[in-house]
């Protein structure tokens, strides 16, 4: 078989960690062709962009005491595994990096990817090096993007056709690969990064391209589950569930992967395998075409720090063009959209999105709809809780909402709004933040899962 593998920060936390990771992938390398691929080491990432952002503000003391964290993390896994040479020269490089943006005296997105780059640089020689194995940064394996640096998108044609040609070769000699998650390049050589999480893209693209039998993808939980144990005692692991239903657990929340990531495996119908790193042999679960074992219902999932916002007014009856004006005032402030409901009497429209944004959603309206006198009044209800229930067998069964109303009725949680995509993959309701576990609880027992 030939495998992806890819093991996420928190997997890669020490020398230990890293050392079994790497017997990880040599073990799997005995009877398949690996590549592997690695987030940076647990928080490095998060650290890096500090580091980036105090270089910039030419704040001396911060850098320096980052620099120094980051040092003597790397130095001591490097000192365990035998890295040291590599390490210290990587990390050189990151300091004149730093140092050269502290000169510049200014950051922007072209160099904080550059320095963000470096996370996945040191994680990836220290495993190369524990599982005797040949690293390859993501420009040297061909990983092109465009130049939306932060959140770039691979070039999937010629990206494919280059990882292909740079690490056939190289498995075909027997090597094992290691190619540093989350960044790439654009078409000139000038470092990119994927987005946060990105690592697991890496992992997908790798997989597409090289038609592999399987995408592992290795972190700290067995896999994904019925719902979240920390609300629901009895939440069971998925065995198995489809692409459409991992992607739109993704979009709530659930330690699935993002569905951005998803993507190039569900392209090439790849089975993408979520599997904890320190239960190696257990099956997890298994995201793969066909229909799923099991229920309509798969998961109940609860997505937090959201926010409704109700746009209401007499004059917006009978209107066209009033959602459309709502809508595009919040999209120029780029607000995102999570949920939208309104009635059949048209007198208000309601929209769920990320607490995070309500200040600014609130904003715009006043200003390009209110003093209009379009709508009359906006009201927010900031303490609220999306609850999904997710299944791809949902789909043209009826009964299931009868079921969900039920239930939630029963456990005396009152709704505020609930929604249904034409796909029928989930269907959201949207409750008071106290509710919301209750709800998740009552659904989960509903349902048998
Ligand atoms: N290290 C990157 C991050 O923390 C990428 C990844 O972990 O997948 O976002
Ligand atoms: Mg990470």
């Amino acid at each position: 078989m030939r495998i992806i593998m890819k093991f996420g920060g928190s997997s890669m936390a020490d020398a230990e960690k890293i050392r079994h990771c790497a017997s990880i992938i040599q073990s799997a390398a005995e009877q398949n062709e690996v590549v592997a691929t690695v987030s940076a080491m647990a928080g490095v990432t998060d650290q890096l962009i500090e580091l980036a952002e105090a270089a910039a503000s030419g704040n001396r003391t911060v850098k320096h005491t980052l620099l120094g964290a980051l040092r003597a993390q790397h130095e001591t896994a490097a000192g365990a595994i035998g890295a040291d040479t590599e390490i210290h020269r990587i990390l050189d490089d990151l300091e004149t990096l730093a140092t050269g943006i502290e000169a510049v005296g200014e950051l922007t997105q072209r160099s904080r990817d550059a320095v963000l780059a470096y996370g996945e640089h040191l994680s990836t020689a220290l495993i190369a090096k524990a599982a005797n194995a040949q690293p390859l940064s993501g420009r040297e394996a061909g990983i092109v993007t465009d130049d939306r640096f932060g959140e770039a998108s691979p070039l999937m044609h010629i990206t494919c056709h280059q990882i292909k040609e740079r690490l056939e070769p190289l498995l075909a000699g027997g090597a094992t690969v290691i190619v540093t998650g989350f960044q790439a390049a654009t078409q000139h050589g000038v470092v990119t990064t994927l987005g946060r999480g990105g690592s697991d893209y890496t992992a997908t693209i790798l997989g597409k391209a090289l038609h592999a039998d399987e995408i592992r993808i290795f972190s700290d939980v067995d896999g994904l589950m019925t719902a979240d144990p920390r609300m629901v005692n009895d939440a069971k692991l998925l065995d198995g569930i489809t692409f459409a239903e991992a992607v739109e657990m993704g979009q709530f929340g659930a330690k699935s992967m993002h569905p951005r990531a998803l993507e190039p495996a569900a392209e090439a119908k790849i089975p993408v395998r979520m599997a904890n790193t320190f239960h190696p042999d257990a099956p997890g679960t298994l995201i793969a075409e066909g229909a799923p074992e099991g229920g309509s219902v798969r998961s109940v999932l609860m997505l937090k720090n959201v926010a409704l916002l109700t746009v209401s007014g007499a004059a917006m009856i009978g209107r066209p063009g009033t959602a459309a004006s709502i809508f595009s005032a919040l999209a120029s402030e780029d607000v995102n959209i999570l949920m939208i409901s309104q009635t059949v009497s048209e007198a208000g429209i309601s929209m769920v999105i990320s607490k995070a944004q309500l200040t600014r959603a609130s904003a715009v309206l006043d200003r390009k709809l209110l003093r209009t006198g379009l709508v009359k009044g906006v009201q927010v209800d900031r303490d609220t809780v999306v609850v999904a229930v997710v299944g791809a067998k949902m789909h043209g069964e009826p009964g299931i909402a009868a079921k969900i109303f039920t239930a939630i009725a029963e456990g005396g949680v009152n709704v505020l709004a609930i929604a249904q995509g034409s796909s029928e993959l989930s269907i959201c309701i949207l409750v008071h933040a106290d509710d919301g576990p209750t709800a998740v609880q009552v659904l989960h027992t509903a349902f048998d899962l």
